[in-house]
């Protein structure tokens, strides 16, 4: 019965009844609707530092802080750039941007200049928030007028603004809160790359994202999802949406304590696990390689840990069992996300506990209020149960569209409103999603996401390189890494490792290329397109000229 039919569509549904969501709110009513019940508590704990900020911390700082940013020129729909590891201060702005009606565009502080530039550029940022140990990445940016505010507390560089100044301002008046943020207003612009392409602006709204953390934590819940007494590990960048969503916003909605740590270091990670009783560890697969494999675990207490949840990457059955074997209290569940979905579109429900068992490989069931269906990728008819084709989804949780780019939403998102994930996938008999395989270019390096696109643009523009194309190679630590088939231009002589340094120079690590094949031609379909497939069967099959 929660298979319904509809129009030839075979729609599948969460087996939870759908639930009442308030997303007429702006997201940070709604993330702090319930907050005089848990005000004093601890919200966020800062690892490196052990200082700890009360919900009461966080709701008035971050009003301060969004004082702080109008009085800078801040208005509604400004774009905010959030250029820093994980640390409060991402919290604090993030929530500050929402209660002034802004947007806030979130990058990677290890990416290159001329990374960040683009993203800056493409999203219109009028302010960065950083460390003053990247200012000299994005200086260049103050010649258009963006503004610099930098966390630090020592000294900060020449013509930048401090952070601990903007959350000094009084409380906002009320005049200078917009009168009114539409459910529909844009407030948090990741960058992804999608099916096909560049990286491109996602625009999440503040209903789609209050209907994704609903779906996520709200209502009566099986025991998997947070809860009020948990410590929720935060190592997942925070400048990607799953942690920014799935841990930042889902932690805040319930009232939990989120640990932040900005970087993955086993023994400190293992240490803080121990010292603040850390109940929920959210990871990705490279990292519960990383905690299998390691002797360490022996030396801590890892008792306190409930759930280790993985997303962003397949998990394999093998990883499953290590990691269990290490957390000898906890369940593991996995969770499919995708930016575009708002992120997520599958989690584990109830494990091992009746009438929703977890089974090895799946990564969860369709999130409730949601629509699934699976589409055969040649007729683009609809499947039924255990026939794999490719995933997509309909709800309020998915994107607006990508930002300035119509054709690209357009391809994305369909008439009907179902987005086409470009993800293979099959629901069983159990209502469990397996993920199969991808017919999209992306390549996840530990769960990063690498565009082929935006290497290959970068190699073409190489005098010495005729022809490229870029796919995903698998690798163990890694999952998957970027490899180049290359034609070298007329009697040109270029080397592998020119080719690497080439790149190397103007991405963020996980960018880079692995391998280069030289080869004679790059096959392509009549309409242009890249053969990928072919290239991927070369790889597989060892034949790489
Ligand atoms: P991103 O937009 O960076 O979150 O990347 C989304 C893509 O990551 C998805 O479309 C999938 O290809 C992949 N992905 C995310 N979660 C999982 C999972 N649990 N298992 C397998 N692949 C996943």
């Amino acid at each position: 019965n929660d298979q319904k039919q509809c129009s030839n569509d075979v729609i599948f549904r969460s087996r939870l009844p759908d639930i009442y969501i308030p997303n007429h709110l702006p997201l940070h009513d709604y993330i702090f609707e319930n907050i005089s019940e848990f005000a004093a508590k601890p919200c966020l704990i800062n690892g490196p530092t052990g200082e700890v900020y009360t919900y009461a911390d966080v709701h008035v700082t971050s009003r301060k802080l969004a004082a702080g940013l109008h009085n800078l020129g801040v208005k509604q729909h400004d774009v905010v750039m959030i250029l820093l590891p994980n640390s409060p201060e991402v919290v604090l702005t993030f929530l500050a941007a929402s209660f002034i009606g802004a947007i806030t565009t979130s990058a990677n502080p290890f990416f290159t200049p001329a990374e960040i530039s683009k993203q800056a550029k493409a999203s219109a940022a009028k302010l960065i928030v950083t460390q003053s140990r990247y200012v000299d990445k994005i200086k260049n940016l103050q010649n258009d007028g963006v503004l610099i505010v930098t966390t630090d507390s020592d000294a900060i560089p020449e013509n930048c603004l401090r952070f601990s100044e903007l959350t000094q301002s009084e409380e906002p008046r009320v005049d200078s809160i917009p009168e009114k943020i539409s459910p529909e207003d844009v407030v948090a612009l990741p960058f992804s790359s999608g099916t096909t392409g560049l990286p491109k602006g996602v625009m999440l709204t503040h209903k789609g994202l209050v209907t994704s953390v609903a779906q996520q934590v709200d209502g009566e819940n099986p025991n998997l999802y947070f809860n009020r007494d948990d410590v929720i590990l935060c190592v997942l960048p925070m400048f990607h949406i799953y942690a920014l969503n799935s841990i930042m916003l889902c932690s805040l909605r319930v009232g939990a304590t989120i640990l932040i740590m900005p970087k993955f270091e086993i023994t400190l990670l293992l240490e803080q696990i121990q010292r603040c009783k850390v109940t929920v560890a959210m990871v990705v697969p490279p990292i519960v390689l990383a905690i299998a494999k390691s002797p360490e675990t022996e030396k801590y207490d890892l008792s306190s840990v409930r759930m280790v949840k993985s997303g962003a990457a397949p998990l394999g059955k093998e990883l499953e069992d290590a990691i269990s074997a290490k957390f000898p209290n906890a369940k593991l569940g996995q969770g499919y996300g995708m930016t575009e979905a708002g992120p997520v579109l599958a989690m584990s429900l109830g494990f091992a506990k009746e009438p929703f068992p977890v089974k090895s490989g799946a990564c969860g069931t369709v999130v409730r209020n949601a629509e699934m269906k699976i589409l055969d990728p040649d007729t683009g008819d609809s499947l039924p149960r255990n026939k794999p084709g490719e995933i997509c989804i309909r709800g309020n949780q998915i994107m607006k569209g990508y930002l300035n780019d119509p054709l690209a939403t357009a391809s994305t998102i369909d008439k009907d409103g179902w987005l086409h994930t470009g993800d293979v996938g099959f629901i069983d008999d159990d209502d469990e999603l397996f993920i199969v395989d991808r017919l999209k270019e992306l390549i996840k390096y530990k769960g990063f996401q690498v565009a082929p696109a935006e290497l290959e643009s970068l190699l073409i523009g190489h005098p010495e390189i005729n022809d490229v194309a870029v796919v995903a190679m698998k690798e163990e630590d890694a999952g998957e890494v970027p490899v180049a088939f290359v034609v070298r231009s007329k009697d040109s002589n270029i080397s592998e490792d020119e080719i690497k340094q080439f790149v190397s120079k103007q991405v963020v690590f996980y960018k880079r290329i692995n391998k280069v094949f030289f080869t004679d031609s790059i096959p392509k379909a009549p309409s242009g397109k890249i053969l990928r497939k072919d290239l991927r069967a070369r790889l597989a099959n060892g034949l790489m000229n």
